[in-house]
């Protein structure tokens, strides 16, 4: 499909779909008069790449994850988990702080203990 109707179907502009193509995140094929043109492969791939965006990957972060061959992949991949093993865990920390003051019967949140061991 062309690029209009790609980006109708994911929901996004375009232009993004460009600056990806620029980026060579997703590179769609051509049609023989030039017309860029997205297969149901290339539409997967740019539901990967929203959903990476999702939750803060960067582009370059993404393309070196989607192409099997890029140089750092690895590494890419290995802090990733660990800034998500980070976040899971400030996640976590976050809703049980939450859950907490919800409850809280203290007036002032400094006074409350467990309160008070959410600011560390
Ligand atoms: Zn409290």
């Amino acid at each position: 499909m062309r690029i209009g109707d790609a980006a109708a179907e994911l929901e996004t502009a375009a232009h993004v779909l460009r600056h990806w193509e620029d980026e060579g995140v997703v590179v769609p094929g051509r049609t023989a008069s030039g017309h860029r043109e997205y297969s149901a492969e290339h539409l997967s791939r740019c539901r990967i790449v929203l959903s990476c965006q999702g939750v803060g990957m960067s582009l370059a972060e993404i393309r070196a994850i989607l192409h099997r061959g890029e140089a750092g992949r690895a590494s890419v991949i290995a802090a990733r988990l660990v800034a998500i093993r980070a976040q899971r865990i400030s996640l976590d920390s976050a809703e049980q702080f939450l859950l907490h003051v919800r409850e809280c019967r203290h007036d002032f949140m400094t006074r409350c203990p467990e309160c008070s061991e959410y600011a560390g």
